[in-house]
């Protein structure tokens, strides 16, 4: 009989299982993304979710955006400049944090106390991703200028050579 117990990190289920047996059954034993100690990330059949397997260092996570999509919108949407800004943008709202975010939650850094210390973590590893699939297109997530909590994908109208890759640059004239 195996020693270790695994507590859910969410409900607090436990179980005193090889992780292989506990992987067999549906739960989530994996080790966590940059955990230098090897921690691990542990939910319950019931509480595993596509939010929870981003923590994982090991899982591919499922895509946030649909970056065609996205593409196809930004190039619809009009140039705007706000004020105080340089350059024109386009953006498009995409939704708000109740919708998109795992905890479904609102909350500014300096008072977190409605959101739990899963949630959060949770809502951090969803913001990286959808940060790093928008920078593969150039652009950024913003909160609206209106109401914070609507979360809009935005960038550059003309972007500048500093925020193309190369590969990406389009076609050059001077051969
Ligand atoms: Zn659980």
């Amino acid at each position: 009989m195996p020693n270790t117990i695994y507590v859910c990190g969410k409900c607090g289920q436990t179980a005193r299982d090889t992780q292989k047996q506990l992987r067999s059954e549906g739960w989530l034993v994996e080790r966590k993304r940059d955990a230098p100690k090897g921690e691990l990330v542990i939910r319950c059949q019931d509480c595993r979710t596509v939010h929870s397997e981003r923590l994982a260092k090991d899982i591919d996570p499922a895509p946030i955006f649909d970056l065609d999509y996205i593409e196809k919108q930004l190039a619809e949407a009009e140039p705007y400049t706000s004020p105080g800004a340089d350059d024109p943008v386009r953006s498009v709202f995409v939704g708000t944090v109740f919708s998109l975010y795992p905890s479904r939650k609102y909350y500014v850094p300096f008072a977190c106390s409605n959101v739990s210390e899963v949630e959060a973590e949770e809502d951090e590893a969803w913001r990286a991703q959808a940060e790093a699939e928008l920078d593969t297109i150039d652009a950024w997530l913003e909160s609206g200028e209106g109401d914070p909590c609507d979360l809009f994908v935005t960038r550059w109208d003309v972007p500048n050579q500093e925020n193309v890759p190369q590969d990406r640059g389009g076609v050059s004239c001077d051969m």
